[in-house]
């Protein structure tokens, strides 16, 4: 019965529902494949077994005794750890939050919870979110399950990785420039950021709070909506959270007949790995053959996005990264003998080289007399990038892209050069900048077996549309899996 961990969330909470699956043996399926692969994956900061089996227990208890069970009843649910899950630890993937503990679970995380979820851990992450490999994580490097040599993508690379590997039944990231598409693409899993609002962000900690989301990685898209269908919807915990209700699972369409789908000329550009460009073409022709209408689209201020991005976000992080100052939360250094001393010792010690950096980017962008030059313009082509998706959503109804424009790429590679790193995230950053909804899946292998990605963009709030396309052209074209021969190599390692 270990082949619970090959079930769909969707199929695993039915049967759980049903009573044919118990909630502690599909817990317990997946704790023994954490402890079989995640020696060589490392994809977790934390592992909640015990509290995990309880919530579990408690559940087939529920379940004996006539109740009702939620639409995620008995599901293994792994959190980013920049999410609160009361009572164990945050870092955010950084020494300087090492001990300090959730007080309160994120909306998310309640959420989660109330359907039944059972959330088995937090996953390892790029400090604060800010990277594209989950190298910059404080503690550890998360590998690419499908090879080992790779990274996972990033921020969310433990995330991409857990759920890759069947190390739980989906999980949850955030996507503040693409850490949820980029490191889906990199892992072979399904990855949505919705639109901006859609999720509640209270409990999760904060990076840029006008670009970030919530999102889940599934291996389905039918898990994807799922997931979206218990986590979204209106929060009054969130001023910024809409009132717009997520949209409810619905079975795939048959065909796409009548939707148009857009390329934008500025994302198949000289740079684009051939691989990608290929298998994303491909792609596009599986949205054809479902009667969808390919037509090219101009989203001309992308070639500003990484620069307008590395100004506002930076910004926005110098200022939220500002609470942590040795004295409210996690690590103080206990040398210091002035206040003066306690910031600088903490934050010295506390804080890794990228976040440094951005923190002295953001700080210096916002400082009187250069805010008008950089963040004030900033914003404003901010806005262009916005009205590029306005114009082109008048004329189509979804745009195709590539998520990134390499195929994975192995440690070490890119961390020498931040801008060579930055660039990983060219084609996801736009939807962050507007907020609308979007969505990266599988579509093939690289020669080397590596996954490749598409991305699906929509218009804001769209996210039935996106996902119904995303399921038709999943039921065309099932996603490649990581093999059980993968699987045998990562326990080998
Ligand atoms: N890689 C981008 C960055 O480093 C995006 C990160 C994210 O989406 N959290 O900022």
């Amino acid at each position: 019965m270990n082949d619970i961990t090959a079930l769909s969330a969707s199929r695993l909470a039915e049967s759980v529902r049903q009573g044919k699956i118990s909630a502690e043996s599909a817990a317990k399926a997946y704790f023994d494949r954490i402890e079989r692969l995640e020696p060589t994956v490392k994809a977790f900061l934390a592992v909640t077994k015990d509290s995990a089996l309880d919530q579990a227990r408690l559940l087939d208890k529920k379940r004996k005794n006539g109740q009702q069970l939620g639409v995620l009843a008995g599901v293994p649910v792994a959190l980013k750890d920049n999410l609160q899950l009361k009572g164990v630890e945050t870092t955010c993937g950084s020494k300087i939050l090492k001990g300090h503990i959730a007080a309160y679970d994120a909306t998310v995380t309640r959420r989660l919870k109330e359907a039944g979820a059972v959330i088995v851990g937090k996953t390892n992450l790029d400090e604060f979110a800010m990277g594209s490999s989950t190298e910059n994580s404080a503690f550890q490097k998360t590998t690419n399950p499908w090879d080992s040599a790779c990274v996972p993508g990033g921020s969310s690379g433990g995330s991409a990785a857990a759920a890759a590997a069947r190390l739980c039944a989906f999980s949850l990231g955030s996507d503040t420039g693409g850490s949820i598409r980029q490191p889906a693409a990199f892992c072979g899993v399904v990855g949505l950021k919705p639109t901006y609002g859609m999720v509640s962000r209270h409990g999760l900690v904060a990076f840029a709070s006008s670009l970030d989301q919530i999102g889940p990685f599934t291996r389905t898209v039918e898990d994807s909506a799922l997931a979206l269908s218990v986590i979204g919807g209106h929060d009054p915990l969130d001023s910024t959270s809409a009132v717009n209700a997520p949209p409810a699972v619905e079975p795939a369409p048959k065909d796409l007949k009548g939707l148009r789908i857009g390329l934008p000329k500025e994302y198949f550009i000289d740079g684009l790995d051939q691989e990608v460009e290929k298998s994303v073409r491909e792609a596009v022709g599986v949205f054809k053959s479902l009667g969808a209408t390919i037509r090219e689209v101009s989203l001309p201020h992308t070639k500003y996005a990484i620069a307008s991005y590395y100004i506002i976000a930076p910004s926005e992080a110098s200022s939220n990264l500002a609470r942590f100052d040795g004295i409210r939360y996690g690590f103080v250094d206990r040398s210091a003998s002035t206040l003066e001393e306690v910031y600088e010792f903490t934050r010295g010690a506390g804080f890794g080289a990228e976040v440094k950096r951005r923190i002295m980017l953001g700080t210096y962008a916002l400082s009187s007399g250069y805010y008008d030059a950089y963040y004030s313009k900033a914003q404003r082509v901010r806005t262009l990038m916005t009205r590029d998706f306005q114009d082109a959503f008048k004329q189509v109804d979804l745009i195709a892209a590539p998520t990134t424009p390499t195929p994975p790429f192995r440690f070490g590679e890119k961390t020498a050069d931040p801008v060579a790193m930055y660039l990983s995230d060219v084609f996801t950053i736009p939807s962050n900048m507007a907020g609308n909804a979007s969505l990266s899946m599988p579509c093939g292998l690289s020669a080397k077996g590596l996954p490749l990605g598409v991305q699906l963009i929509a218009d804001v709030f769209q996210e039935r549309l996106l996902l119904s396309a995303a399921r038709a052209f999943e039921s065309a074209r099932p996603f490649p899996m990581l093999s059980d021969r993968s699987v045998s190599l990562l326990e080998s390692q």
